[in-house]
C-alpha cells in the first residue's frame, strides 16, 4: 500500500492517474496536481474512487516541498514536463521522498535533452537512501527493459540495437504532435544522432530514413532521430557496437514540419512581437491541438519494439520485440490516444514495483539497470502485451 503524488494532469497523467486509481492494493491514496487545478479535477471526475487535487507550480521548489510535505507520499510520479525534472527532483531530496519520471530534463533555453544532469543527482540520491527511477514510459522506458530481458534471457552479448517508434494512426488534423507539441518539436527537429564503434555520429534532421514492414500496420518510411535512451543503454549494455532510434513520420506531417520550421515558427528564442517578448514555438503550441483532444476520434495502431542481435553461445541471433498499441481501444479504456496510454501505463507499472519493493535501490536508476522480469510480466495485465520474434542466423 502505497501514497502517490501525481505531478501533471496532460495526456499521460489523465492515463497515470485513471490506472493507478485501479490498483487500490497498491496505490491506496492518490493525489493529482498540476499548474491547473481544474484539468485535475476533471480527470478526477473520470475515476471511480476519490483522489485529491492541488495546484502546483512544479518550477517552484518551495511550493512542491509545501505540498509534497503536506501530503507525506511514499512517491512522486513526475508526468509534467521535461523542464520541471530538477525541481522536483530536488524537492524529493528536501522531503525524503522517492522520484519516478518518464522524460529526461532539458533546458527551456536549450533544445538539448540528457540524463547528465540527472545523473548528477545519483550521489545526493543515493546518501539519502532515496531511488529515482528515470524514464519510465514507452520510450524511454519498455525499449530499455526489452533490452535488459533480451540480455537476460537471449543473448550472451547484444551487439545492434534497432529502436522503432511507429504511429500507424490517423486523427484527422492536418498537422498535430501526439504529447506535447513543444516538446515533440524539440526533439524531432534536432540533428539525428547515433552511436557506432565507441563514438557518437550526427546526422541532419530527416536524412537517414528507409521502409520498414511494420506488424499489423504495414510498410511505412523511418527516420533516424536521436532519443534520450540511447545514451543510458550505450551507458548500461555490454558489447554494444552500434544503436540507433527510428521514428515513422508521413510525407504529410514533414512537409507542413518543413515550412513551420522554413518560416520561423519552431524557433525557441524569444522574438519581439507588438510590443511583447514571444517564442515562436510556445505561440506555434498555443495554435495547436491539444493532444489530449486528439483521442476521440483517433484510429489505427502504434508499433514500438526493438530489433537486436548479438551472439548466444557462439551464433549469432536476431531477436524482436514489440508491443502493438489501439488508439481506439486506448480511448475506450481510459479516454486517450495511444501515445498518452503507452508512456503513462509503464509510469504506473513503474511506480508499482517500486511501491511493493520487485525494484528497490539506492540512487538513480534507468530501468534497464533493473531486473526486467517483474515489470515485462505486469506490462500485460495493465494493458501492453508484447510479442517476440526470434531468428537464428
Ligand atoms: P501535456 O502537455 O499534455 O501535459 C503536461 C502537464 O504538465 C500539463 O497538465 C501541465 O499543466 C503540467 N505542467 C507543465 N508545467 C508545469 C509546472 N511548472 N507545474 C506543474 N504542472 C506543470 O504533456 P503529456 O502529458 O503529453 O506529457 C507529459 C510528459 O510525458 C512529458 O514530460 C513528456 O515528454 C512525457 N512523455 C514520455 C513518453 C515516453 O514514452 N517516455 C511519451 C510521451 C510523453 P497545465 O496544463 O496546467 O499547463
Amino acid at each position: 500500500m502505497g501514497k502517490v503524488l501525481i505531478i501533471g494532469a496532460g495526456g499521460v497523467g489523465s492515463v497515470v492517474a485513471q490506472k493507478c486509481a485501479r490498483l487500490p492494493d497498491v496505490f491506496s491514496e492518490i493525489t493529482l496536481a498540476s499548474r491547473t487545478k481544474e484539468k485535475c479535477e476533471k480527470i478526477a471526475a473520470l475515476l471511480d474512487r476519490p483522489i485529491k487535487t492541488s495546484q502546483v507550480d512544479a518550477d517552484n521548489r518551495e511550493q512542491t516541498v509545501a505540498l509534497i510535505r503536506s501530503l507525506s507520499p511514499d512517491l512522486v510520479i513526475n508526468v509534467a514536463l521535461p523542464y520541471q525534472d530538477l525541481s522536483i527532483m530536488d524537492a524529493c531530496l528536501e522531503t525524503g521522498v522517492n522520484y519516478l519520471d518518464t522524460a529526461n530534463f532539458e533546458s527551456p533555453q536549450e533544445a538539448f535533452f540528457s540524463y547528465k544532469w540527472q545523473w548528477a543527482y545519483e550521489e545526493k540520491f543515493r546518501r539519502a537512501g532515496l531511488m529515482a527511477l528515470l524514464g519510465s514510459g514507452f520510450d524511454p522506458g519498455v525499449t530499455n527493459v526489452f533490452c535488459a530481458y533480451a540480455l537476460k534471457h537471449y543473448f550472451d552479448e547484444i551487439n545492434y540495437v534497432d529502436i522503432m517508434d511507429c504511429n500507424g494512426g490517423s486523427h484527422g488534423h492536418a498537422f498535430a504532435t501526439n504529447f506535447n507539441p513543444e516538446i515533440n518539436i524539440r526533439e524531432i527537429t534536432a540533428k539525428g544522432r547515433f552511436w557506432e564503434d565507441g563514438q557518437w555520429k550526427h546526422t541532419e534532421p530527416f536524412s537517414v530514413h528507409e521502409p520498414f514492414d511494420f506488424p499489423q500496420i504495414g510498410v511505412r518510411e523511418k527516420y533516424l532521430i536521436y532519443h534520450e535512451e540511447l545514451e543510458s543503454l550505450v551507458k548500461h549494455l555490454p558489447g554494444l557496437r552500434r544503436i540507433r532510434f527510428w521514428m515513422t513520420f508521413s510525407q504529410d506531417y514533414l512537409t507542413h514540419l518543413r515550412v513551420l520550421h522554413n518560416v520561423g515558427l519552431t524557433r525557441i528564442d524569444p522574438v519581439e512581437f507588438q510590443g511583447q517578448k514571444i517564442v515562436p514555438l510556445q505561440f506555434l503550441k498555443m495554435l495547436l491541438p491539444d493532444p489530449a483532444s486528439l483521442a476521440a476520434c483517433y484510429t489505427g495502431k502504434t508499433n514500438i519494439g526493438c530489433m537486436i542481435s548479438g551472439l548466444k553461445d557462439g551464433r549469432l541471433r536476431k531477436y524482436y520485440i514489440y508491443n502493438v498499441c489501439d488508439h481506439e481501444e486506448a480511448f475506450r479504456e481510459v479516454r486517450a490516444q495511444a501515445i498518452s496510454y503507452t508512456a503513462g501505463v509503464p509510469a504506473v507499472v513503474g511506480a508499482k514495483m517500486m511501491l511493493t519493493g520487485k525494484w528497490s535501490g539506492k540512487g538513480v536508476f534507468n530501468l534497464e539497470q533493473l531486473d526486467p522480469d517483474p515489470f515485462m510480466e505486469d506490462l500485460p495485465a495493465h494493458g501492453l502485451p508484447w510479442v517476440e520474434v526470434f531468428q537464428e542466423m
